[in-house]
């Protein structure tokens, strides 16, 4: 591995550190890792430009984006490393796992960010209030933050993931 790939790793190594995530978490990774994750992803995407057939460098970068939780990035760059001869034995099972996240994603309709937001807005709302087996505040979430014509669509994917209340919604949609 070259000096500059080296460098590149031990930042998105200094990321994982901090991130606080687990594999395929749909959880944002915690703040004080981003920097490096952007950071990794720029010196990544310019490495790979300049080296676009070594395959540990867009191996790198599929790391990268899966941490900062862009699933069709950590795909393609995945199936670049794999078309370059870079193939590991895990990887088919991890491109498996992120088609899946992709589904499950584009189901629930909501950035990472978004859902990110809605948990933060639940866990502060269930602090002071019992849940009362309703999706009474994420539905007031959705109402606040959501386009009309996509509500109901979100509500049934979180009904879908088990998430029939609150506190159903916070352990099972934002925390599975
Ligand atoms: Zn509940």
């Amino acid at each position: 591995m070259s000096k500059i790939l080296k460098d590149l790793q031990e930042i998105l190594l200094q990321g994982q550190k901090l991130s606080m995530q687990g594999s395929l978490d749909r959880r944002m990774p915690d703040k004080k890792s981003v920097p490096f994750f952007i950071g990794a992803r720029k010196g990544l995407k310019e490495y790979v430009t300049l080296n676009p057939t070594d395959s540990t460098g867009w191996r790198l970068l599929s790391k990268v984006e899966e941490s900062l939780l862009n699933y069709p990035e950590a795909l393609s760059s995945l199936q670049k490393t794999i078309e370059l001869g870079g193939r590991d034995k895990k990887d088919l099972k991890k491109i498996a796992l992120l088609k899946e996240c992709l589904t499950s994603w584009g189901e629930l309709e909501l950035t990472p960010e978004q859902l990110d937001s809605l948990g933060d807005y639940l866990e502060d709302k269930l602090k002071d209030y019992e849940c009362n087996h309703t999706l009474s505040f994420t539905k007031e979430w959705i109402d606040e933050n959501m386009l009309e014509s996509k509500k109901t669509r979100i509500v049934k994917a979180i009904n879908g993931k088990g998430g029939f209340c609150d506190c159903e919604v916070l352990a099972n949609v934002i925390r599975d």
